[in-house]
């Protein structure tokens, strides 16, 4: 494609229109006088006003502005470790035990913009660009379901060779991929996105091929920020036309939306405070907020001085404490942790109350395939440094995290049926709120819990999880919602069918 031509794509992709319906008065919902102003008003929370607002969070309440506020200026070390105890337990109320692993596939590093954290920036010469053939994309998804990952999050550049035309291809393409296992075929049930913005009619082109859910992190809520690190000429410059990407996926008929804020750029305490009030404005416009939202940390990045030397950068003390508020914050979204993180913090982390988690993770475009080969080590460092958008934290194998949650008491979960059922959006936040999804979803995660055990699982990761099924099945056979209808009848046939071989049987 020629210059001229990416040129034209880039001045057609904003519309306008699609901004200015969702503004109230002209004005979106980050105001950032009053965020800090209500932060600075709750620096010194009493003691009993934070029991207070732990208690409301308890009762799956979303918080307040106010009381987030409040959370975030905590000093008292032990009203912190109350915090973290009951981010815990607000988690297993909504999520129980499980833990939902995903896989990441960078399928392109071209991009139009020049974000100066990001390796894909357009101006950093060292990064060899890539994009995958379908070919391509069948290779990587293979390498990952020979892995056992049953969903994946599909990362792109913003570039018309990765258009919504492109990504669509991709998630069908996924789709299509049916890998041989110990038993029977593997396969993706689940393909997420994470993207540029986009209009309302390339969102349908995703919806329609069966996109899971949609994710834009907005990177930071500070509009000046924001404006210093996304260069006006480029397209990601347009604040506005990504605070509402998730708005226009909603109306494009995607439920599922994701959110989120690249911690280190700017306050965190701001960024937590923007990410609540993008939750409570997708409640206000459609009803609903993020199904999940993500957290990552500003990791260094080939070729970003930011990246190394933001005055933001959040400590690990500092990352604990911000996921705890996030979760009590916002109790019914999913919360995602990844392998940016090392090992030791992220099983910190999950036990505040994360509910996702990647492994296996690959992020050289082509990496997973890459993997495979038989490359010398001095290769496969050139290739890491050329291809990866940043460095990677947490470079276990799916079986070894498993296998560690499964000591920790943690079902892994690669269930898929919320959204295959139709329990998405209003109808899954519906059932979050009341704790009643996180019972549809104790039955799926052990059906595909015993389906990686018996089709992927090391032998000792397997001895371990059978283990905690038995657990899990006495449970469930104690808890009258189960045992009143025929859905314990149901289940039992369904777990014999799947010990039986049978695959992809869910409730
Ligand atoms: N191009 C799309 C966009 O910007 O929304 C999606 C792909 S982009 C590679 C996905 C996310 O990577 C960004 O939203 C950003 O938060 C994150 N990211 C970029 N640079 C990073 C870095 N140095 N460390 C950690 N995360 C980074
Ligand atoms: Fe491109 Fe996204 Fe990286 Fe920005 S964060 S340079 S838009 S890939």
């Amino acid at each position: 494609m020629s210059e001229l031509t990416v040129k034209e794509w880039v001045k057609q992709v904003v519309k306008p229109d699609e901004i200015d319906k969702y503004l109230i008065d002209g004005k979106d919902f980050i105001n950032e006088q009053a965020i800090n102003t209500t932060l600075a008003k709750n620096q010194k929370p009493e003691k009993q006003r934070i029991r207070d607002i732990i208690q409301k969070s308890l009762c799956i309440e979303r918080l307040d502005p106010e009381e987030t506020a409040a959370l975030l200026h905590v000093e008292d070390p032990d009203l912190w470790e109350k915090m973290f105890a009951a981010g815990l337990e607000v988690k297993r109320k909504v999520y129980d035990n499980r833990i939902v692993f995903f896989a990441p596939l960078y399928c392109s590093n071209l991009c139009v913009n020049n974000c100066a954290y990001c390796g894909f920036r357009y101006e950093n010469k060292d990064e060899k660009r890539r994009i995958l053939t379908m070919d391509e994309v069948r290779q990587e998804t293979e390498a990952v379901i020979s892995e056992g990952h049953k969903r994946m999050i599909v990362v792109f550049g913003e570039h018309p060779r990765s258009d919504a035309d492109y990504i669509a291809r991709t998630i069908e393409t996924i789709y299509n991929v049916k890998m041989p296992a110990r038993n029977g075929m593997g396969e993706i049930r689940r393909v997420n996105i994470n993207a540029a913005p986009m209009s309302v009619a390339d969102l349908k082109k995703l919806w329609n091929v069966g996109i899971g859910t949609y994710q834009v992190f907005q990177e930071t809520y500070h509009k000046t920020k924001y404006a210093r690190i996304h260069p006006s000429n480029t397209l990601k410059g347009n604040y506005r036309w990504r605070l509402y990407a998730l708005h226009r996926a909603m109306e494009a008929g995607i439920d599922d939306v994701a959110t989120g804020a690249l911690f280190g750029l700017y306050d965190w305490r701001f960024e937590v405070m923007g990410l609540l009030h993008h939750a409570i404005d997708l409640e206000r416009q459609f009803g609903i907020g993020p199904h999940t939202i993500s957290f990552p940390r500003m990791t260094p990045a080939s070729g970003s001085a930011l990246s190394i030397s933001s005055n933001y950068l959040v400590s690990d003390a500092d990352f604990k404490k911000l996921v705890t508020v996030l979760r009590l914050s916002v109790p019914y979204t999913g919360l995602i942790i990844t392998a940016r993180e090392n090992a030791p913090l992220k099983k910190e982390v999950i036990q505040v109350g994360c509910t996702q988690t990647d492994a296996s993770t690959k992020i050289g475009i082509g990496g997973y395939t890459e993997a495979l080969k038989e490359l010398s080590h001095l290769e496969r460092q050139n290739q890491e440094i050329d291809k990866q958008q940043f460095i990677l934290g947490d470079t276990r194998r799916l079986d070894d995290v498993v296998l560690e949650l499964a000591e920790m008491g943690m079902i892994t979960s690669f269930c898929t049926a919320g959204y295959r059922c139709g329990r998405t959006g209003d109808k899954i936040m519906g059932l979050l709120k009341s704790c009643t999804e996180g019972k549809f979803c104790k039955l799926n995660a052990v059906l595909t819990f015993r389906e990686y055990l018996d089709d992927y699982a090391s032998p000792e990761t397997k001895a371990i999880g059978e283990k905690l099924i038995e657990q899990e099945i006495s449970q469930i056979r104690e808890i009258p919602f189960f045992s009143k209808g025929s859905l314990l009848e149901t289940f039992d046939k369904m777990y014999r069918d799947t010990l039986n071989g049978k695959r992809d049987v869910y409730i």
